[in-house]
């Protein structure tokens, strides 16, 4: 078979479309790059940037003068623990440069009416107020100011990537589809920045949209990258489940406020959990505490009880707009309605290790935003995701123009191009030879989902335990099969894509959850349920070995 194959070439190539990657491009093109932006959905609309809070942590003193970078490194390593610490250094100390740099790109944050300062909400994740919040109080309001901003950017949208190519330098590209076309591209890049997203998709319930799937990790662990922190997932602990259809959080700071959780005998369990910080800690916390007095029967319709009697309802409605417009226009009266919340899968600590510049292990390749780890360590505080992806998205898209310099060119790579090629060059209908499904077959998108869904929550939630570990590690084993192999044309083949990195990357979760034995911020064992900083004072690697088989490390953290 004669395989055609497009080809495009560009000096820095950006794979996402989200907040990290338009501030990427923004910055590899200042720097005199040739950029393109490559995103399966459409750059600025997709992924969790998109629909994000839009909360922005940054110690800018607005709300209070005594905030400092130093404090915010505290805080962020108080809740992670096991971050790299250098990382969260360079974070909290360029966050409030990334900061006014969105407000000159026309990026509105909430204003105090009379002084016109930023307001910055207090949570009970960050020591002082920290927060500032876009006045949409969604992520277009950050996104689309982004894009315009990324002046001379070429963006292919709806073009998703398979498999990073390699030549003798390193990574030198991707492998990718046209979504529309079905036809197959190979994309030349002196240098790769992976922006991905994270893995919410992997769950049954997750704040993340449809194309948040794992595949930037599924494609930098095939290519030999070292993950660091696969087994913190963090959830988020509030989402609203009584009246509303689809997602609507209620925000941390509403806590803060004067909200209390309750549970069926109406007593107010969180000082049981936090004696502390009560119904204002952290998500890791407050994630386990719902979900526990759910598991022991003390939950009501699936979730827990909202009390806003000791909150200021105004006040309450302020910080969260989206809630009490969506109460106002359907009639509905916050002050008597029966909130119930429960937690949802929202956020992967962990992922592609990078150093500063956003580098990662492979020459050619790095990463920036929640593909990456090592910022979070194992609990990521109140909207600390999105200035993060700024301060590495523009590291990272400073550091690829200048390996993109040094780099002479970048080659095509053969191999990654004769794996993928026979797939997409059938016509749809016609079966891929050895087809395990059988006639008529073709795979099953929905109940693949279903059993990587259930076996995350299973094995891999926000409680854990050895024996459910190890199943899910069975689990996975068994659904890492090929499911390309058995796809019924091209077009089965696309929807087979996702699912093959979701079954790769839930293998990855379960193995280093299981690895890690003792409990930690956002990771819980029932077995281990003490934290051992003997033994766990460390980051644990996963990647691929030269045998192609999986490897877990840990290292201590000095
Ligand atoms: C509902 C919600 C609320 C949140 N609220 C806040 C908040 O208030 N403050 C805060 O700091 N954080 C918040 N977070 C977290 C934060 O928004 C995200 O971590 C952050 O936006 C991720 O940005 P990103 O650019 O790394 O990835 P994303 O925005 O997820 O973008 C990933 C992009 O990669 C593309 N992509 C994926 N796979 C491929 C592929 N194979 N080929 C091509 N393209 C691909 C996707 O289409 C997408 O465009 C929230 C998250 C959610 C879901």
């Amino acid at each position: 078979m004669s395989v055609g194959i497009r080809q495009l070439e560009t000096d820095v190539l950006i794979l996402g479309g989200g907040l990290a990657a338009l501030r990427a491009a923004i910055a590899a093109a200042s720097a005199g790059a040739r950029v393109a932006v490559m995103t399966k959905g459409t750059a600025g609309r997709a992924g969790s940037s998109a629909i994000t809070s839009a909360g922005f942590s940054v110690a800018i003193g607005q709300a209070d003068p005594a905030d400092s970078p130093q404090s915010h490194f505290a805080d962020t390593i108080r809740g992670g623990g096991v971050n790299r610490r250098r990382l969260v250094e360079i974070f909290c100390e360029e966050a409030p440069a990334r900061f006014w740099e969105m407000v000159s790109w026309g990026v509105q944050f909430e204003r105090d009416a009379g002084t016109g300062r930023i307001l910055q909400h207090p949570s009970g994740d960050h020591s002082h107020p920290r927060t500032a919040v876009c006045v949409q109080h969604k992520g277009i309001g950050m996104t689309l100011p982004l894009r315009a901003a990324a002046a001379g950017v070429e963006f292919l949208d709806r073009i998703i990537a398979l498999d990073l190519m390699h030549d003798e330098n390193g990574v030198s590209g991707v492998v990718a589809l046209d979504q529309q076309t079905l036809e197959l591209l190979a994309v030349r890049a002196r240098a790769t920045i992976l922006a991905t997203g994270g893995i919410g998709q992997l769950y049954p319930v997750t704040s993340n949209p449809n194309d948040v799937t794992g595949d930037g990790l599924a494609l930098a662990y095939r290519a030999g990258a070292r993950l660091v922190d696969m087994e913190f997932m963090q959830f988020y602990p509030w989402r609203l489940i009584s009246y509303v259809t689809g997602r609507m959080p209620v925000q941390p700071s509403s806590f803060v406020a004067g909200a209390v959780l309750r549970n069926a005998a109406g007593e107010r369990f969180m000082p049981r959990y936090d004696p502390e910080r009560g119904d204002a800690t952290t998500r890791d916390i407050a994630a386990r505490a719902i979900y526990t007095e759910i598991l022991e029967g003390r939950g009501v319709q699936g979730g827990v009880r909202l009390d806003l009697s000791q909150a200021p309802l105004e006040e309450f409605i302020r910080l969260n707009p989206r809630v009490g417009r969506y109460f106002s226009d359907h009639g509905l009266d916050l002050a008597t309605a029966e909130l119930i919340l429960a937690p949802e899968a929202h956020f992967l600590m962990g992922g592609v290790v990078i150093d500063e510049n956003g580098r990662t292990s492979l020459p050619g390749l790095l990463a920036a935003g929640e593909v990456s780890g090592g910022s979070d360590g194992g609990n990521r505080l109140d909207s600390n995701a999105i200035p993060a992806g700024q301060v590495f998205g523009r590291r990272a898209g400073l550091a690829a123009a200048a390996d993109a310099e040094a780099r002479g060119g970048a080659g095509l790579g053969q191999e990654a191009v004769s794996r993928w090629a026979p797939r997409f060059s059938r016509r749809v209908g016609q079966r891929a030879p050895g087809s395990p499904n059988g006639a008529g077959g073709g795979i099953d998108r929905k109940d693949i989902k279903r059993r990587i869904n259930d076996l995350m929550l299973r094995a891999a939630g926000i409680r854990r335990d050895g024996a459910r570990l190890a199943e899910g590690v069975r689990g996975a084993a068994i659904l890492e099969a090929d499911y390309l192999a058995s796809a019924d044309g091209p077009r089965d083949a696309l929807a087979a894509i996702e699912l093959e990195n979701m079954a790769l990357v839930a293998s990855i979760v379960v193995r280093a959850a299981e690895f890690r034995t003792e409990s930690r911020a956002a990771h819980y064992r029932d077995d281990y349920p003490v934290r051992d900083d003997a033994h766990w004072f460390a980051n644990v690697y996963a990647y691929r070995d030269t045998d192609g088989q999986m490897a877990l490390t840990k290292e201590r953290i000095d």
